[in-house]
């Protein structure tokens, strides 16, 4: 293997343990974000429950005077009934007493209704109230959690960086380019081993996208430290793996 193709693979291999790296750091970002989302929406719910609740009480009080207001009414026309003179003015009384104490009824009815509603909707926000809580430690965890990873491998990714650039520095500037390409299509991976499919004939895919590849593009590789392109997917080609680039056996 070529001086080209060697760098090529060291560049692959630093690529991709910055990317896992990378990946991992934006995962733990990820769930800060997921949990900030949701005390957003707890808060959301909140304040509409909240806006509820207000209208309903306002509801209640109205309905609450308006009985009082009856009962009052009633009071008075019990009073009148007990100072008639006649047996018409007694009846015209009763009469409107009963359609007044039904009235009362109706509306003593819908005071419960409208208290029970009130409380339904303080139970709720004080069950929403509680999750905040919870999702807000729950938040306060993942943040802690995000920054103790991010200290923990902010050394290792300045490393691998260095040596990303130091594979890097060793390439001539075209294949630089094409890797950066590649790699920036293939999420990092922008090479692919030429796989001989049958050991008897001198047939290769693409590790990459298993298709074929010429023969030509073998014998180049076999022959010269330059850049071969699988022509299906764009992956930049090498025969074996080199001994420098393999990951060590666990
Ligand atoms: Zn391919």
């Amino acid at each position: 293997m070529g001086a080209t193709l060697d760098a090529l693979h060291r560049l692959q291999r630093f690529e991709m343990e910055l990317l896992a790296l990378r990946k991992k750091v934006e995962a733990k970002r990820r769930a800060v974000r997921g949990s900030e989302n949701r005390l957003k929406q707890i808060d959301a719910t909140i304040a509409a429950k909240e806006a509820q609740l207000k209208r309903d009480q306002a509801e209640a009080d109205r309905v609450e005077l308006d009985r009082k207001t009856r009962e009052a009414e009633i009071a008075r026309l019990r009073e009148a009934l007990n100072r008639t003179k006649t047996n018409k003015e007694y009846s015209a009384i009763l009469t409107q007493l009963n359609t007044d104490k039904a009235d009362a009824a109706k509306l003593e009815e819908h005071v419960l209704a409208m208290f029970g509603v009130v409380d339904e909707g303080k139970a709720a926000i004080g069950a929403l109230s509680e999750s905040r809580v919870k999702e807000a430690k729950r938040t306060e965890t993942f943040v802690a959690e995000a920054a103790r990873f991010e200290a923990s491998v902010r050394d290792e990714i300045e490393a691998v960086e260095a040596k990303r650039r130091a594979a890097a520095a060793e390439l001539p500037p075209s294949a630089l380019r094409i890797f950066e390409r590649v790699s920036e299509k293939h999420d990092g991976e922008a090479m692919a081993q030429a796989l001989q499919v049958d050991p008897r004939r001198e047939a290769f895919v693409c590790d990459g996208c298993h298709m074929s590849l010429t023969l030509e593009q073998i014998n180049a590789l076999r022959g010269r430290d330059e850049i071969q392109i699988c022509g299906t997917c764009g992956r930049i080609l090498f025969l074996d793996e080199p001994v420098a680039s393999m990951k060590p056996l666990n």
